[in-house]
């Protein structure tokens, strides 16, 4: 459904992308991961059409981006970073303005407004401004935005950025059920639980380029299954170990205090880039 070849984008002499190379299978749910500046924006920007690549290819079910520009564009969802959504309209307003670019008939917006507004829970909201929604509600209505001209991909930039972790977890079961019912989902974050928890495979991202990818299990795989996190005069030591019962019988002759858990997929991220997602 996407594929992406030697992708490259230049800003000057910043290499934002640096030459990417992934494909994403339809109805796969996959991830990019990466810190602040890693390029996740850029390429979203140019696998949605708003910014034009320096180099390389890249296929949205079937049509080349440059040559089929609009051909490509049907087929994305975009839900950026940033809320723009119209703050004066209402919510049924800022569906159908969307509907019409796309050249929907009334009575098929109509239909989509009413199925997705339900799809969301926000069907109670349909005359209430956007400045009156909450973060979370907002979000909720980008991600139904999106969806109304039925992308075969939905792009999704850190969508739950700035959420608490109740209204994110609820936002999580929206994109899963979006998954389930056949959408691909390309989505970044730096939030290293949402890629765990959400996605079928994970690319890390940094300074432009793939450093990583795989299953999130396989990439955790790669140190072990199980963490003991120790601190001494230089900061927080972590280890790695197989099992439980290595990790416990290490932490048996320890003097200092220390935390035993799961190996997590920042983990896998820290050993492979040397920094932490923030
Ligand atoms: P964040 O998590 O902060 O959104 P990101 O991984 O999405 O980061 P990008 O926004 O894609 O990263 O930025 C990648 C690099 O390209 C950064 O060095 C950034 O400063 C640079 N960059 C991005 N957009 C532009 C632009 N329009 N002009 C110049 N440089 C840019």
């Amino acid at each position: 459904m996407i594929r992406i070849e030697h992708l490259q984008k230049s800003y000057g002499a910043t290499r934002a992308v640096d030459g990417i190379d992934l494909s994403v299978a339809p109805g796969e749910l996959f991830a990019f991961l990466g810190p602040n500046g890693a390029g996740k924006t850029t390429t979203i920007r140019i696998l949605t059409g708003l910014t034009r690549l320096s180099g390389g290819q890249v296929r949205l079910n079937g049509h080349d981006i440059e040559s089929e520009p609009l051909a490509a564009k049907r087929q994305c969802g975009l839900v950026p970073q940033h809320i723009n959504l119209d703050s004066e309209l209402n919510v049924l307003e800022n569906l159908d303005i969307h509907g019409r670019l796309f050249g929907m008939a009334p009575a098929f917006r109509r239909q989509k407004i009413e199925q997705l507004l339900a799809y969301v829970e926000l069907e109670d909201r349909l005359h209430t401004l956007v400045k009156q929604l909450s973060g979370g509600l907002k979000r909720r209505l980008m991600i139904a935005r999106a969806l109304m001209h039925e992308p075969r991909i939905l792009f999704l930039d850190e969508p739950t950025v700035g959420l608490d972790p109740a209204i994110r977890r609820r936002i999580w079961s929206l994109i899963k059920r979006v998954q389930q019912d056949g959408t691909t989902i390309f989505l970044t974050t730096h939030y290293i639980e949402e890629a765990e928890f959400l996605a079928s495979r994970v690319a890390f991202i940094d300074r432009g380029r793939i450093v990583a990818l795989d299953q999130p299990q396989a990439l955790m795989a790669q140190l072990g299954h199980w963490a003991i996190d120790q601190m001494n005069g230089e900061g927080i030591q972590t280890r790695y170990f197989a099992t439980r019962d290595e990790a416990t019988q290490f932490s048996a002759g320890q003097d200092f205090g220390f935390t035993l858990r799961r190996v997590n997929l920042e983990d896998a991220f820290l050993a492979l880039t040397g920094k932490k997602v923030m």
